[in-house]
């Protein structure tokens, strides 16, 4: 297996390249300039595919041009056809991740003898070495080890132990901790020379919680530092000329803190480390995101001193680290280097996407059944809903769309809290209807009557790749958090007739709803915040009859909310939610969530709890916008009264409401 892909150092020259009439390739200038006994290698990194082979986004069953490993194999022959040597590594989280992935997983299930999409592809591409993601636990061990008889290149993983022993090299490991790569690379004279490459791959310890329930009592994880210092010797030892770190863990902190989740800077200090391919944190490196940690250098395309990469998630870039190699005696040393994130496609200032190459061919032929197959699979139910799932009422009442987000998510991170300090704590959830009409229009709203669900029905439900996170806030954090909310409502004046109730500058995103505890909304106060969150009202309260299990909320209690990454990392300045009070990072995207809540339970009830409502005033009456199906549904939504009232300039559906 080792020598497989020497066949991919094939030299070839700048001139056969325009001989053969191929448009110019911008030599990279190590391949201009390597002399005898100095060797150009090129190490080409995917990460984070996360089962995005074609260019389709599966649940809104559309092509696009932002992701695919179709796309990135395209960058990849470009390397091949003009460098010397050149070496192709994947990082990790493989196996899940997308509607393919679960079809694989959920639908056709492995054998022994099928063979992944995922791993299909990449031995196709010509992958020459991987390692585990957290990902690849999601499915299940069982699920794991028959997907992993596919990949016909090694998959290392130093910290995933079956038996734990008295230190590193004594632990029994789920798969092989390293591997040393025999190569033969050719010098700038065109000599060919032996090479021996060692890739060693690490995993954030953190899937002992994340995937808990399939792993607890089979294996258990060490440290991604410690466990490299232990081996990296023994690498040296067996005559590894290069040690390559595949590392599935982002760039963090600097110092070493044992157990760290992104640890790549202190595992690119440890000595014997020549490079390091990143990845797990969904950003790229080098790029100006990294601008300000210390003891990284993006300029250099360094991480704790050594070269480093980390390409873009679901194929968006490739990551490259161009080594100068020098021969001294018989052994190989890194010279020089370059690192680069190149990308398959370029954003215009005007935010429209134009692709940088076209899909391979070749990828695209070898999973063309699976992807045929995974359209079928988000097009039929895979669940069914005993209520309509519609979100027309969701800025005026408790609706099912958001209520069907909160009971995921209330379900998921529930597990997630077992065995934490914050088990006991009362948990509540944050969502909010990302489809409500607005600027979008009068067609802009989930409508999934009640039977059948299909995947593609949950991009409707979920509109952006959001990740699951959990803060600890207070009660008084919990009531501002509301108040933020309840900016989506104009001032009414009691006693009149006919106000226009939602403001139109505020966005239906940021009208958090909190399952979990009851409350009414009073338009009549100002709102204590405005649309960007500033404080303009700061003694209002439109939340009012706040309690949590019927008893009033207390200013000092403690909650544990689920949210997403966008709200619990400061997105719509709201109070309790602004970074510093998270307490649990999830990596599943809240879509999936639902997704696995779904396909778990097999039917669903979505029917909203009436946990709020606005708060009454008698004698007032508001206008409210929304679409025009909302008439199938407007006498089914508990806690408001509304009539119709003809049509909006814009085409919305009007109605009355009487508070
Ligand atoms: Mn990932
Ligand atoms: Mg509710």
């Amino acid at each position: 297996m080792s020598n497989r892909s020497a066949s991919n150092f094939t030299r070839r020259s700048f001139l056969a390249q325009t001989a053969a009439g191929a448009s110019l390739i911008a030599l990279h200038p190590f391949s201009a300039s390597a002399a005898v006994n100095q060797a150009h290698l090129r190490i080409m990194e995917t990460t984070d595919i996360h089962v995005n082979i074609y260019p389709y986004d599966y649940y809104a069953d559309k092509a696009v041009d932002t992701v695919g490993l179709a796309r990135t194999a395209t960058l990849i022959a470009g390397i091949r056809a003009e460098a010397t040597n050149s070496m192709l590594i994947d990082n990790g989280d493989f196996l899940q991740g997308n509607p393919m992935g679960d079809y694989m997983a959920y639908e056709k299930g492995m054998d022994g003898n099928t063979v992944h999409p995922a791993i299909e592809a990449m031995n196709v591409l010509g992958v020459e070495a991987s390692t585990l993601g957290n990902h690849e636990f999601n499915y299940g061990l069982s699920f794991l080890e028959k997907s992993l008889t596919g990949p016909k290149f090694p998959i290392v993983s130093a910290n995933v132990i079956k038996k734990q022993g008295a230190s590193p090299r004594q632990d029994q490991l789920l798969l092989k901790p390293y591997v040393i790569l025999d190569r033969e690379i050719t010098d700038g004279a065109g000599e060919k020379h032996n090479i021996r490459i060692g890739l060693i791959g690490f995993v954030p310890p953190q899937i002992m919680q994340w995937d808990r329930h399939n792993l607890e009592g089979n294996v258990t994880t060490r440290d991604i530092v410690s466990t490299a210092a232990a081996w990296v010797p023994e690498i040296k030892e067996k005559g590894a000329d290069l040690i390559i770190a595949l590392s599935h863990s982002g760039i963090g902190a600097a110092d070493h803190v044992d157990g760290a989740e992104n640890a790549s800077i202190p595992l690119g200090r440890i000595e014997g480390i020549d490079a390091i391919l990143t990845g797990h944190a969904h950003l790229v490196f080098p790029s100006p995101t990294f601008k300000d940690y210390a003891d990284v250098d993006v300029a250099k395309g360094t991480i704790g001193g050594k070269p480093a990469v980390m390409g873009g998630f679901w194929g968006s870039h490739m990551g490259l680290i161009d080594l100068m190699l020098e021969r001294d005696g018989t052994a190989w040393r890194v010279v020089s280097f370059t690192t680069e994130a190149r990308p398959i496609y370029l954003r215009k200032p005007d935010h429209s996407i134009t692709a940088t190459v076209k899909s391979d061919d070749a990828i695209l032929s070898a999973v063309k059944p699976e992807h045929d197959a995974t359209l079928a699979y988000i097009r039929r139910p895979v669940g069914k809903t005993t209520a309509p799932l519609q979100s027309y009422f969701a800025l005026v009442a408790d609706d099912p769309s958001v209520q069907i987000v909160s009971n995921a998510q209330l379900w998921y991170i529930a597990q997630m809290m077992q065995g934490t300090q914050w088990q006991d704590l009362p948990l509540l959830s944050a969502a909010a209807p990302f489809k409500a009409g607005g600027r979008s229009g009068p067609s802009y709203y989930t409508d999934v009557p009640a039977g059948d669900v299909a995947i593609k029905n949950v991009a409707d439900l979920y509109l952006y790749p959001n990740t699951i996170r959990a803060v600890k806030v207070t009660g008084a954090q919990l009531k501002d958090w509301l108040e933020r909310s309840a900016g989506m409502f104009n001032q009414i004046t009691p006693g009149k007739p006919d106000q226009m109730l939602l403001n139109p500058n505020f966005p239906s995103y940021n009208f958090d709803v909190i399952d979990g505890v009851t409350y009414q909304i009073d338009v009549s106060q100002p709102s204590k915040y405005d649309v960007d969150g500033k404080t303009v009202a700061p003694d209002a309260d439109r939340i009012v009859n706040l309690a949590y299990q019927g008893k009033p909320v207390d200013p000092t209690m403690e909650f544990v909310i689920a949210t997403n990454n966008y709200r619990a990392g400061g997105g719509g300045s709201f109070p309790g939610a602004m970074g510093d009070t998270v307490i649990f990072e999830g990596p599943d995207t809240n879509r999936d969530i639902i997704v696995r809540y779904l396909v778990e339970n097999g039917t669903i009830n979505p029917t909203a709890d009436g946990n709020w409502c606005l708060a009454p005033l008698p004698g007032t009456s508001v206008l409210f916008d929304t679409g025009p199906k909302a008439a199938a549904y407007v006498n089914d939504v508990k806690g408001i009264t509304a009539t119709p009232d003809g049509t909006s300039p814009d085409g919305f559906a009007r109605y009355r409401i009487a508070l």
